[in-house]
């Protein structure tokens, strides 16, 4: 099925010609999509009628519909179940903060990489999605915030990370495309600055090669939270296939070759990874590949999931992990728990109904 979302603009204009329009007619269309954030083209008043449907029908039909959604921290942070056409069920959340709007969304139905603190990964990989169903995501972010409808008044999104479902480098072609849409400059996409894209990966070395070759300075994140190989087997099981050397050499790649400073995830989980000698050791690995700040880590308080035998840090071994990094001059912080009371932080996606939901 064709969707306006994952058309180059050249095809766009093709399209548009083999469907008996007038040319001019595919910057109208986009100037709706990425520039007034419409997606609904019976609202597209510069169209004459009839035109508008075969709009509509030719390259509008939705693909997703909302399932559930559950909002939080007085409705400043949204998180979104939508339905694919097969059932597949995804998720999305939208975060209000002071200065930007970032939008985490998902490129696969579930994951098959199996993190053991991951609620998405406990259900297996259903399928990837496409281009269209990963933008279809970031188009009603855009739709809402234009909108003016959430607390915090009318925004636009800033941020665009791929933290949602999914393993984002396990779905090359169809995130590259969606990523391509998502930086191209209005009227053709939505104009994001690719520095305010973010792409997460659990480590797959050779993907991590070809993105550091694509030309496009989007921000890398490693979710490594291990330094040792021992650990990280059990904690990634990916990392049975791609070391912990490979992965932080392939992450010092990108850094060198983008000239941006790749962001190494770390979920801090109690008396697991959360001891001093291991960030003692993660300091050491990421100095000894280049002594300019060219990672900088992320520490995620590890959230809760279902039936998973792990909690968080104590305050004082993730204060002092902190510091133990600091100490040996490695930029840090630590990541806010946004959405945890909804299971919308990170690793809780699961698409589940929660109790007494009865969706929308
Ligand atoms: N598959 C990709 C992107 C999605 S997961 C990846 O793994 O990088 C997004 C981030 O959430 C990753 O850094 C992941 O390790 C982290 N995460 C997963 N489960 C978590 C949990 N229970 N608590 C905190 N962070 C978690
Ligand atoms: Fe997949 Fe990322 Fe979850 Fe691991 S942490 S199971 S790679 S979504």
């Amino acid at each position: 099925m064709t969707h306006w979302f994952g058309l180059t603009p050249a095809q766009r204009v093709a399209e548009v010609e083999a469907a008996g329009l007038p040319a001019f007619r595919a910057g109208q269309i986009s100037r709706h999509v990425f520039e007034r954030h419409e997606f609904d083209p019976g609202s597209f008043t510069d169209l004459p009628l009839a035109m508008r449907e075969v709009v509509s029908g030719r390259w509008f039909a939705p693909p997703l519909a909302l399932a559930f959604e559950l909002t939080a921290d007085k409705g400043r942070t949204v998180k979104r179940a939508w339905a694919l056409v097969d059932g597949a069920v995804i998720e999305s959340v939208l975060m209000r903060y002071p200065r930007r709007d970032t939008l985490c969304i998902s490129s696969q139905a579930g994951c098959g990489m199996g993190c053991p603190f991951c609620a998405t990964g406990q259900g297996g990989l259903r399928r990837n999605l496409t281009a269209v169903e990963i933008l279809a995501q970031l188009a009603d972010a855009e739709a809402t915030l234009a909108s003016g409808s959430l607390p915090g008044g009318p925004g636009r999104v800033g941020n665009v990370v791929f933290m949602g479902m999914g393993e984002p480098l396990a779905n090359y072609n169809a995130v590259m495309s969606a990523v391509r849409r998502i930086v191209d400059p209005v009227p053709d996409g939505w104009g994001i600055s690719a520095r305010g894209v973010t792409v997460s990966t659990v480590g797959l070395v050779p993907a991590m090669s070809r993105l550091a070759a694509e030309g496009l300075p989007v921000t890398l994140a490693l979710s490594l939270h291990a330094p040792d190989d021992d650990l990280r087997d059990e904690l990634v099981p990916v990392n049975k296939r791609f070391k912990v050397a490979e992965v932080l050499d392939a992450a010092w790649d990108y850094a060198r070759v983008t000239k941006r400073r790749v962001s190494i995830e770390y979920a801090l989980i109690r008396d697991v990874n959360d001891q001093a000698a291991r960030a003692d050791a993660l300091a050491r690995e990421l100095r000894r590949r280049g002594d300019w700040a060219w990672a900088h880590v992320n520490v995620i308080p590890l959230n809760p999931t279902p039936g998973s035998r792990w909690t968080a840090s104590t305050p004082a071994s993730q204060a002092g992990f902190v510091a133990r990094l600091e100490r040996a001059h490695v930029p840090v912080t630590v990541r806010d728990t946004r959405g945890s009371d909804i299971d919308g932080a990170c690793g809780q996606l699961a698409a589940t109904v929660p109790p007494g939901d009865l969706g929308a």
